[in-house]
């Protein structure tokens, strides 16, 4: 981990292809000393302005608990043991932007970044409003703590703003969060974590909770605000074809490390990693012919109980005698297009994949249709 804040002057202003996001060989550990695991595991990639980084996996692949050691917010007896978060933030006056490692900052620092240009919707956000203040003090709040120089008036017209951004009308100021819906509140909280348009929104698991209409609702009117307002995303999702259709790039967690990383339309129409292909064959596709859905035989594996090698070798239908001796890398196999890597021993060129893992990119003659939620 650096031990030093870095605030530095990035060469040039903001454009599309800036990185917003560097995450560098992060490790968390939940422990200490002998009894420690390690839940993430050199996790390592780059978010650019304006991207929708979608990251998929099982329960306890180490999701949330990267998108906590990212935000600084990981819990004891978490603790993060290695790596860097470098966060550029945005200039005010729209000059160059700065990079801060979000590791090595501390809580002034941190309390400046938070909200203002780094946003967090937790996956029970909803639960987090305060039940005995109405709406409009709780998001007029947000504006208070970090826009002192907004006179009242502003800061309801704001609010009124936000709301109607989230499809909220303005008569609902004056509720309480139980006269909302579900949904309604989850909105409120989009609507919060946007308030003061920040550069990055991490969301992890925002819309499990609800029912599938209004969680296409809240989705559709997230990527409308994401076009509008150029933040970007993090999507933290178990549901891997929620982000086919949502994510510009998509990361596969397993065991606390990322095994695949691609464009979502190459990992849909080309998937490299056996775990990948057996997340896009546990759910079904809503067109086309009838196919039987395999899903991934036995259970992600214990943190205590690490498999040596390859961490998916127990579950995985290819295994060869390598797989459970030695752990591969995250490497750009040999004929990808764009920015795929993947840490499988069959993608190395040691050995022929076998169908769909070997199948060339830019070949989507046998795309799963994905109809959505
Ligand atoms: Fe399967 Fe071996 Fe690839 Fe691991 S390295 S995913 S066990 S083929």
């Amino acid at each position: 981990m650096s031990t030093a804040t870095a605030i530095d002057a990035d060469a040039a202003p903001w454009s599309p292809a800036q990185p917003v996001l560097e995450v560098r060989g992060l490790n968390v550990d939940y422990g200490a000393g002998r009894d420690a695991v390690r839940a993430v595991n050199e996790v390592t990639f780059t978010l650019r302005r304006g991207e929708v980084l979608g990251l998929a996996g099982e329960s306890g692949s180490g999701k949330s608990t990267l998108a906590y050691a990212i935000t600084r917010l990981l819990r004891a007896p978490g603790v993060i043991t290695g790596g860097e978060v470098v966060f550029h933030q945005p200039s005010a006056s729209g000059g160059p932007a700065r990079t801060v490692d979000l590791l090595a900052a501390d809580a002034r620092e941190l309390a400046g970044i938070r909200w203002v240009d780094l946003s967090m919707v937790f996956q029970s956000a909803m639960h987090a409003l305060n039940p005995v203040a109405r709406i409009e003090g709780q998001l007029t709040d947000v504006l208070k703590r970090h826009r002192p120089d907004m006179a009242p008036a502003e800061r309801r017209a704001r609010a009124i703003e936000l709301l109607g951004m989230v499809g909220i009308t303005p008569d609902r100021l004056s509720s309480y969060p139980h006269e909302l819906s579900g949904g309604m509140r989850q909105r409120v909280m989009i609507a919060m974590a946007l308030a003061l348009e920040p550069s990055l929104v991490i969301m992890d698991e925002p819309t499990t909770a609800l029912d599938v209409v209004t969680q296409r609702e809240i989705l559709d009117e997230l990527m409308r605000l994401r076009e509008r307002l150029g933040f970007a995303v993090i999507f933290i999702t178990h549901d891997l074809s929620l982000l086919l259709e949502l994510a510009d790039t998509i990361a596969i967690m397993y065991a606390g490390q990322l095994v695949e990383s691609a464009a979502a339309a190459d990992l849909l129409a080309a998937p490299r990693h056996p775990y990948s292909l057996g997340l896009l064959n546990s759910f079904p596709a809503l067109h086309g012919e009838r196919v039987k859905m395999t899903g991934i035989p036995g259970s992600p594996p214990s943190l205590r109980a690490m498999p040596t090698g390859c961490k998916f070798h127990p579950r995985c239908p290819h295994a060869f005698e390598r797989c459970s001796a030695e752990q591969p890398a995250l490497l750009t196999p040999a004929g990808s297009r764009g920015k795929r890597t993947v840490a499988c021993w069959l993608q190395t060129g040691d050995r022929v994949p076998p169908e769909p893992l070997g199948r060339p990119e830019g070949d989507r003659s046998q795309d799963l249709a994905v109809g959505g939620h």
